[in-house]
């Protein structure tokens, strides 16, 4: 995923991306980042190259949720891993912190696909590349 110029590796699916804030039931909040109303991201392909200083992967596309053309606070909502909702109540606490890892291309090679997800339109419980890409 690629928000505020930084590559993230998010612990799960973008779609399962859950709020971190803490409902008045002090429940972690069920609501996702991604939702109806609130602009989404785009799958692209992109280079895999790292940041400056690491080594590179020669030729390697990789597909990333690119936030980079939604509005700044949309992408600070998602920095904070926070859901509509709680992104307009600053004052919630936070009951999880952000998940969110800087993407290593090194590191993290297991979660570079060269190709755009089948299902990016289609979010759902089903058919998680990353899994069954795995043996
Ligand atoms: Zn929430």
């Amino acid at each position: 995923m690629q928000l505020l110029y930084v590559r993230y590796l998010a612990a799960c699916p973008v779609d399962e991306i859950q709020c971190v804030a803490r409902t008045r039931r002090r429940q972690r909040c069920t609501s996702t980042l991604l939702s109806r109303g609130a602009p989404a991201g785009v799958w692209r392909l992109v280079p895999a190259t790292a940041a400056s200083g690491q080594l590179a992967l020669p030729a390697a596309v990789m597909a990333v949720y690119d936030l980079s053309g939604v509005p700044y606070a949309e992408q600070l909502r998602w920095r904070a891993q926070r859901c509509l909702q709680h992104a307009a109540i600053p004052t919630a606490a936070d009951l999880a912190v952000a998940d969110w890892e800087p993407f290593e291309p090194l590191r993290h090679h297991e979660h570079i696909h060269n190709r755009l997800p089948a299902r990016a339109r289609r979010p759902g419980p089903t058919g998680r590349a990353h899994q069954a890409a795995r043996p």
